[in-house]
């Protein structure tokens, strides 16, 4: 379907065009209209299928439509003839600084042709710039929920005008904890609005608050709630986990590759990993929630140039994350729960480019494996064994959490052989994964985000089309 074809007007059509965008994604197409009709929306959609375009478009499109003219009334107090700051009337919520600063970045641009203006808050920096920009008063405001409730409570924010609210990766934002804040936000916004919940997978718990903070909601689900994009070429290697380190080496220095993301499920595992793989001469750069903020705009910066590091994150700090043209993704741990990997993949093969998931999997991942399987509703195929790597690591197959499953044992027996080795010398012959058990989704191994260090971006959006724009700029400690 084309943007023109939608009924966004017309300084968003513009901006969409700018971008080069020309038919809307499946989201796009059922969601603006959604979203510009004023009706509540749950929608469940991958990552790097345009979601962000899908809400912010039609909501900066809803806010020009109600824009009040500038009052020249003046404000009470010592401001004199200056008019009164406007309002805030779009809430974005975003569980990480990363995030808040992309979908901010997204509005920028977005609103490029409008005289809307915007700006982000998030955690761990000085609140002092972020006061600042919204003193000159935004239309809509990008935050994680815990600065936002510190410059609430400060006065510095008031969310009593708020139209739009927007919950953007919401079941992220519930395993980071965020729920009691998120409570606190929803309770100091108007009851009359119009509220949108973006979820990449729709647990019940995000269906039961859909519920509460939702009203009569259009739901859009794009492709089926947890399969990975069909682009993705996923494969995986059983290894003892001793050898991981070695292997992770081999895999980097042997195949031809663009941009690498290396998942580790701890963020002392990635600053090891990152350790280790400077030590055998491989470029690369951690990011991960122990990571002032400065470093972590570094590494991301770094990773975005032309010449990338090896980017080991973990799961929090890459969830969200808009990075084209990453071609291979390694998960160097298998995650917990079976959606992190989902979530972890669609980390490549963005904007209709293919990527490769590779997963290295020890003797006592089998069980993950199997859930990953079952979630994604297909065999993940075996690489040949590396010579040297053959696993030997007795196969436990342990769920998510730690749990046991109680049938161990089981699932040790399939083995298979072949696989699709992608740029290894290999010799055949590796075993299947196994276990059984169904897991609940659980909390991160990263602290609550809004205790951490994190930079402030703030900018507006002039009437002629011209972008006034302070720089993101790293803070060091
Ligand atoms: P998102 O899922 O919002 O993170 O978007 C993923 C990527 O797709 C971003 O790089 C967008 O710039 C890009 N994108 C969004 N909408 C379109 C579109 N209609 N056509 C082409 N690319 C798009």
């Amino acid at each position: 379907m084309k943007f023109s074809e939608l009924g966004l007007a017309e300084p968003f059509l513009r901006a969409a065009e700018a971008q080069g965008y020309e038919t809307a994604t499946p989201i796009q197409a059922k969601a603006i209209p959604v979203v510009l009709s004023g009706q509540d929306l749950i929608g469940c959609a991958q990552t790097g299928t345009g979601k962000t375009a899908a809400f912010t478009l039609p909501m900066l499109d809803r806010l020009m439509q109600t824009l009040p003219p500038r009052s020249k009334k003046k404000s009470s107090g010592r401001s004199g003839g200056k008019p009164k700051p406007r309002a805030l009337r779009a809430l974005v919520l975003s569980p990480t600084r990363e995030l808040a600063a992309q979908i901010s970045d997204s509005l920028d641009r977005y609103g490029k042709f409008s005289p809307l203006r915007q700006t982000v808050v998030f955690g761990g920096v000085s609140q002092h710039h972020q006061v600042k920009a919204l003193r000159h008063g935004v239309d809509a405001l990008v935050a994680t929920p815990g600065r936002l409730l510190d410059l609430v409570e400060q006065g510095y924010i008031d969310l009593s005008n708020v139209e739009v609210l927007v919950f953007d990766e919401a079941d992220q934002m519930l395993d980071m904890g965020f729920l009691p804040d998120l409570k606190k936000i929803v309770a100091k916004v108007p009851k009359r609005r119009q509220t949108l919940m973006f979820s990449a997978t729709m647990p019940n718990e995000i269906r039961r608050l859909a519920q509460q903070w939702l009203s009569n909601p259009a739901a859009i689900e794009v492709g089926p709630a947890a399969t990975p994009v069909e682009r993705i070429a996923q494969s995986v290697h059983l290894v003892d986990k001793k050898r991981k380190p070695d292997l992770l080496t081999l895999f980097l220095k042997e195949t031809p590759r663009v941009r690498t993301l290396v998942f580790s499920r701890t963020k002392h595992g990635a600053d090891k990993i990152v350790k280790r793989l400077k030590k055998d001469g491989v470029y690369a750069a951690a990011i991960h929630g122990n990571k002032s903020q400065g470093a972590r705009s570094r590494a991301l910066a770094q990773f975005k140039s032309k010449n990338p590091p090896v980017l080991v994150a973990t799961d929090i700090a890459a969830r969200g994350l808009d990075i084209n043209n990453v071609s291979h993704i390694v998960n160097f741990d298998l995650p917990e729960s079976p959606e992190t990997y989902i979530h972890r993949i669609g980390r490549t093969a963005r904007a209709g480019a293919e990527g490769v998931a590779v997963s290295f999997c020890a003797g006592d991942e089998r069980g993950l494996l199997k859930q990953i399987e079952r979630l994604t509703k297909r065999t993940i195929a075996v690489e040949k064994t590396i010579d040297g790597f053959e696993p030997t690591d007795p196969v436990s197959l342990r769920s998510g959490n730690g749990r046991q499953n109680g049938s161990q044992g089981r699932g040790r027996s399939r083995y298979r052989k072949g696989g699709n080795s992608r740029g290894f010398r290999a010799k055949t012959g590796s075993a299947s994964s196994g276990g059984e058990q169904p897991r609940r989704r659980k909390g991160s191994t990263e602290p609550d985000p809004k205790r951490k260090k994190a930079t402030s971006a703030s900018s507006s959006v002039s009437g002629n089309g011209t972008r006034k724009r302070r720089r993101r700029r790293p803070v060091t400690k």
